[in-house]
């Protein structure tokens, strides 16, 4: 058989290609690019949402933040506007301020320091008592200090200090002018820690999830609070810290918040199940480029065994176990007449079954289920649709399946009806053949077979004239008489003999086998050909080693073959060259083995020159000028047709032996 890379070779040149299975492959591809485009882009979008989340959270916080300052310092505001409207009417001033002072101090850690200055801008009393840096020397015009306190003056409200650095720290102060009708009396200061309000009004939580800053108009960073250190910032946010203004800026950034476990588990679970969904994915091209190549060459196997089936002129039939048709090719169909719809799941008895032999073919098909389907095939007569017969050969064979299971019986169905009529044509032409050579062989022996009829008929003539005579004569007794008559009577059997051999050799009849016995036909021929022999002083000896049972065979064409070795041995020693002594012909019979029954035919006469030995069995060679050259031809194909083998052999005495084989069947 043909290997399927050799097939695939050979047809994939010719077959168009899958065109889906292309379409599949891009399909898939564009697929897998589009399933990793999205991915990225959902992570991109989920990304940007959470950042504009943060951003919102952010933005909320610091403002959050920033109101919370505000709130803190308008509430100071308020207590030291109470505390002034106190002063002006307060009779003991100095003690009302150190209370108030003190209170003030100790509730807001943030206040570092409460001054109250008169009018003339000289310090009436503070808390604590030591003075911190800015606010430790009396005032002197052109200061920071003189300026804030001259603006609270002028304007006659609360006013900020810009902020200044100092070792403890940057700080910054409040002013509120203590006015008494209308008329400057003073202002009372509160000097705050920057650091201070940070730390006192920012909240853990807050300090955990952010860093604030508070930084001077030129960028400087006066004071911070935050929980972590040296972590990234990714989010940032600044606003004006007003009051006290004089471009400081609360400036917030967010930490990048650790993601949370959940966060981190889905977004592995996502990112593994892409990946194993893309792996999975390459895999399965791979699978399905395998399957397409499988494809391939199973439709090119499909398209070579097609082509195969429907170039055979061998009809195919398959049937399942249980005897139904599962298939039936082109030529199958042709064979029958019927068409493969009609054939298809039909099961027996079969519509291209002979009525006639339905027994016969019920038979045939149990021996094949059973497994006894002759090798050499079954021979049936079929019937077509129109009704006409014909006669095939169906050898059958289980068919087996890819797994190795028996699953039903493959038959291939050989119309042999022109073999058949070929065949017959041919027997009748050999028959004929046969009987002509026959016939011939009686022409050439007339004379001979003339010569040995005359003997007995003259014997009868004398017989019939001597008791005649002694009828005529009166002198004769019934004893002489009987047995005159008895010599005649054996003259005439043995003359209606020689008739009756002539005769049942050369009548046509149909060759058949029927039981034989060997010696008889030896002596028969013998008796045919001992006229001719004695003609040419060749004596016939028989050596009948063992009387061999009787076989199957014709007997008319065993003596015809027989006659034939005789008469051309008896020609072989006819010539002059032959001396007397070797003028014998012995005619052999002996039985080798038990399969084999031989008949030796021995000449001693010029033997066959090398030369001719190879044309011998030809049909129409011969030597002999008045020769037809059949002899040898039909006497093979007569011992064939019984199954044996005819040859010669070289007489080691000179001369030639011709051997007849005969398989020993019993009868
Ligand atoms: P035919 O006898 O008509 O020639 P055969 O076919 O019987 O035809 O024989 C063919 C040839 O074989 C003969 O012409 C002869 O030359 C040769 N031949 C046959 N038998 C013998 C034999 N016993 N000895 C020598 N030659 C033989």
């Amino acid at each position: 058989m043909f290997s399927s890379i050799t097939l695939k070779n050979r047809l994939s040149v010719k077959l168009p290609p899958l065109k889906w299975s292309n379409w599949y492959l891009i399909a898939l591809k564009i697929a897998m690019g589009a399933l990793l485009v999205l991915l990225i882009a959902l992570f991109a979008v989920l990304y940007e949402s959470d950042a504009e989340e943060r951003r919102a959270t952010l933005i909320a916080d610091v403002l959050w933040l920033e109101q919370t300052f505000n709130f803190h310092l308008e509430g100071h505001a308020d207590l030291l506007q109470q505390l002034v409207s106190d002063l002006t009417h307060e009779k003991d001033k100095k003690e009302l301020f150190r209370v108030r002072s003190q209170y003030l101090l100790k509730n807001f850690p943030d206040i570092l320091q409460v001054i109250w200055f008169d009018a003339s801008g000289k310090v009436q009393q503070k808390a604590p008592a030591i003075m911190l840096p800015r606010l430790g020397g009396e005032m002197t015009d052109g200061d920071a200090q003189n300026q804030a306190l001259e603006m609270a003056k002028r304007l006659g409200k609360l006013t900020y200090s810009d902020a200044y650095s100092t070792p403890a720290g940057p700080q910054f102060e409040m002013y509120t002018p203590v006015l008494v009708e209308g008329a400057y009396r003073g202002s009372i200061v509160v000097v705050y820690s920057v650091s201070g309000i940070l730390k006192t009004l920012v909240p853990w939580w807050f300090a955990e999830k952010y860093q604030i800053r508070i930084m001077d108009s030129d960028g400087s960073e006066l004071a911070r609070k935050s929980k972590v250190t040296n972590a990234n910032t990714t989010l940032s946010y600044s606003i004006p810290f007003e009051p006290p203004g004089y471009g400081l800026v609360l400036r917030v950034d967010a930490y990048r918040g650790s993601s949370s476990f959940v966060e981190i588990l889905l977004t592995t679970l996502v990112i593994g199940l892409a990946t194993s969904v893309l792996l999975s994915l390459w895999v399965m091209r791979g699978h399905v480029r395998r399957r397409i190549a499988a494809e391939q060459a199973h439709r090119s196997e499909y398209a070579f065994r097609k082509a195969m089936e429907e170039s055979l002129t061998v009809g195919m039939r398959a049937k399942n176990l249980e005897g139904f048709i599962t298939y039936v090719n082109p030529a199958f169909c042709q064979m029958v007449g019927f068409t493969e719809e009609e054939l298809i799941g039909v099961g027996p008895l079969m519509p291209y079954w002979d009525p006639n032999l339905m027994e016969q073919n019920v038979a045939i098909t149990e021996a094949a289920v059973q497994g006894r389907a002759p090798r050499e095939g079954a021979e049936v007569r079929l019937m077509r649709k129109d009704g006409s017969r014909f006669d095939a050969l169906v050898y059958e064979a289980p068919l087996i399946d890819a797994d190795g299971n028996h699953n039903g019986w493959m038959a291939s169905v050989v119309d042999v009806t022109a073999r058949k009529r070929a065949e017959d044509l041919a027997r009748q032409q050999q028959e004929k053949l046969q009987a002509t050579s026959r016939l011939v062989t009686m022409g050439e022996m007339a004379s001979s077979l003339a010569h040995e009829l005359n003997q007995p008929l003259a014997a009868i003539t004398s017989y019939t004239a001597g008791c005649l005579n002694r009828l005529e004569s009166g002198a004769f007794s019934s004893a002489e008489l009987k047995e005159a008559l008895g010599k005649l009577a054996v003259q005439a059997q043995r003359a209606g003999r020689i008739i009756r051999r002539v005769h049942d050799f050369v009548r046509k009849s149909e060759p058949k086998l029927a039981p034989c016995n060997l010696v008889e036909i030896i002596d028969d021929s013998v008796g045919l050909m001992e006229s001719t022999s004695k003609l040419v002083n060749v004596r016939i000896t028989r050596e009948i080693e063992l009387y061999p049972r009787e076989l199957m065979g014709d007997r008319v064409m065993l003596e015809q073959v027989l006659l034939n070795l005789l008469r051309n041995a008896i020609e072989a020693m006819s010539g002059s060259g032959i001396g007397q002594e070797r003028r014998v012909l012995t005619v052999r019979l002996v039985q080798p083995d038990d399969q084999q029954v031989q008949i030796h035919v021995v000449d001693r006469g010029s033997g066959i020159p090398r030369e001719i030995q190879e044309n011998l069995f030809t049909p129409f060679f011969t030597t002999k000028a008045s020769g037809m050259g059949m002899g040898l031809n039909i006497c093979r194909s007569i011992i064939e047709f019984h199954r044996g083998r005819l040859w010669f052999e070289e007489n080691p005495e000179g001369g030639t032996v011709f051997i007849i084989s005969l398989p020993v069947i019993k009868p």
